[in-house]
C-alpha cells in the first residue's frame, strides 16, 4: 500500500516534503516553497505527523548537544539526519 497524496491536488509529494523538512524548519527555503509545504501539511496528516516527530527529535538532539555544538558539528548532525530520513 503506497502512501502518497494522490487524492489531493498537491504540488509537492510527501517524499519531497520529508527531504525538505530540515530546510523548512530552518526557514531557509524560498517563501513559495515554505508556503507549499505548510499547505501540504495542512492537507496531509502523514506529513503533519512527520513534522511533529521531526521537531520532537531535533529538539531532543538540540538539548542533548546544546552545550557546545559548533556550526560544523551541527551541519554534520543535519547531514546525518537528512541521510537517515532519505533512507527511512
Ligand atoms: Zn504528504
Amino acid at each position: 500500500m503506497s502512501k502518497t497524496c494522490s487524492g489531493l491536488s498537491l504540488t509537492l509529494r510527501c517524499r519531497e516534503i520529508s527531504s525538505s523538512m530540515l530546510d523548512y524548519l530552518d526557514g531557509s527555503l524560498p517563501p513559495e516553497e515554505m508556503l507549499m509545504i505548510s499547505e501540504h501539511m495542512r492537507l496531509c496528516p502523514d506529513c503533519a505527523c512527520f513534522k511533529a516527530t521531526y521537531v520532537a527529535t531535533t529538539d531532543l538532539c538540540a538539548k542533548a548537544f546544546s552545550r557546545a555544538l559548533t556550526d560544523t558539528q551541527r551541519e554534520q548532525l543535519c547531514t546525518k539526519l537528512r541521510e537517515a530520513l532519505r533512507t527511512a
